[in-house]
């Protein structure tokens, strides 16, 4: 090792899905498989004549999307930070709030990124087991510790815990921080929006990303206390004032604005995924019950890594990470029912 590489931060980093050039059936990184609002498609038209508003810094504030934002959630915008998707918030969120000696506790199997963020910002933590059915034992969160972050529902499982569940963790953690992590609540069940007039130590994170057919413009936020999201702010500006381009701020924006078109997607989503359950259950696959736009399925005759290298010569993308305790599952995204037909088919073929 050369002398100056002792002093560089080393930083084992988080391995996203992947993202094929060619066209494939994409069901591995929990993308939507419908457009955007039309209204975003509206707004990139206007947009086309100011390219010369690119000349100028973005409102530092993000102001037209915090507002839109605040307005939906019935919030105030004082309540609302928004971030390049949550991914970022998150990250804001691990530097801003997790600096205690203590661990910051987080399920064994979440989102792997929660790992990444702790060693990069050397945030000591400790990861809680889920029990034999994935799901998180909240009696594991009592002891003291330095912060606790949890999906709900979580992720790679899919699995929704109800709002008795979430506000017990956060009763028994009144002194540090608590995030829930809601990237799938639109497709689960109630929010825990509804508890942050109670406990003022709590913050939701949502995203553009997975219920909002927005991936690519890499939008996220988070709701809570004016106070935290104060703290929140002093550390955004603190790193980059500007880090909401604007044509995620008008784009993102137009996309809450509609109401309508978000409910119906949303559903179809849900709706295919309930019939999706029929066909892997009449396949033979076991899963946990799914409450968000994905299934986190396995085979008790199949290898999930021989199953996954065969869908994928065949064009069709699922996640396999083969990591410990979840080596033989995939987790595989609800599409559109014609590319979940195009699973079965190729699924009922190979199991012949
Ligand atoms: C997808 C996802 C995120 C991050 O999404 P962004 O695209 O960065 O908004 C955060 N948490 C979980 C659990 C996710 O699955």
């Amino acid at each position: 090792m050369r002398e100056f590489e002792k002093n560089i931060r080393k930083v084992e980093p988080y391995v996203p899905g992947e993202q094929p050039q060619k066209k494939v059936i994409k069901l591995n990184t929990n993308e939507n498989p419908y457009p955007p609002a039309p209204g975003v498609l509206a707004a990139m038209k206007k947009l086309e004549g100011h390219v010369d508003s690119l000349r100028l810094y973005p409102d530092p504030t993000s102001d037209t999307l915090v507002s839109a934002l605040a307005d939906f959630y019935h919030v105030g915008k004082d309540q609302v930070f928004v971030g390049v998707g949550s991914d970022d918030v998150l990250s804001m969120c691990f530097l801003t709030f997790f600096n205690s000696e203590k661990p910051v506790f987080f399920p064994d199997i979440t989102y792997s990124f929660y790992k990444v963020w702790a060693d990069l910002y050397r945030i000591p933590y400790e990861c809680k087991k889920v029990d034999e059915n994935f799901h998180i034992i909240k009696e594991d969160y009592y002891p003291e510790n330095g912060g606790v972050i949890f999906p709900n529902p979580n992720a790679p499982t899919s699995i929704y815990e109800d709002l008795e569940f979430v506000e017990d963790i956060i009763r028994h953690n009144q002194d540090v921080i608590v995030i829930v992590d809601e990237a799938y609540i639109d497709f689960a069940g109630e929010s825990a929006l509804s508890l942050l007039d109670k406990y003022d130590n709590l913050i939701i994170t949502q995203t553009f990303s997975k219920a909002r057919s927005m991936a690519g413009m890499r939008i996220g936020y988070a709701i809570a206390s004016p106070l935290l999201i104060k703290y929140l702010n002093d550390a955004k500006y603190s790193f980059n004032s500007y880090t909401m381009n604007k044509t995620s701020l008008v784009y993102g924006a137009e996309a809450v604005k509609d109401k309508e078109y978000f409910a119906e997607t949303t559903r179809k989503i849900v709706e295919t995924r309930d019939w999706a359950e029929e066909e892997f259950k009449k396949l033979g696959f076991v899963f946990p019950k799914p409450s968000a736009n994905f299934i986190f399925v396995s085979h008790p005759e199949y290898d999930a890594k021989e199953l996954f290298e065969a869908m994928k010569a065949k064009g069709i993308y699922v996640r396999f990470w083969g990591s410990e305790r979840i080596e033989q599952y995939l987790r595989v995204t609800i599409g559109t029912r014609e590319e979940m037909e195009a699973l079965f088919a190729f699924l009922r073929e190979y199991m012949m």
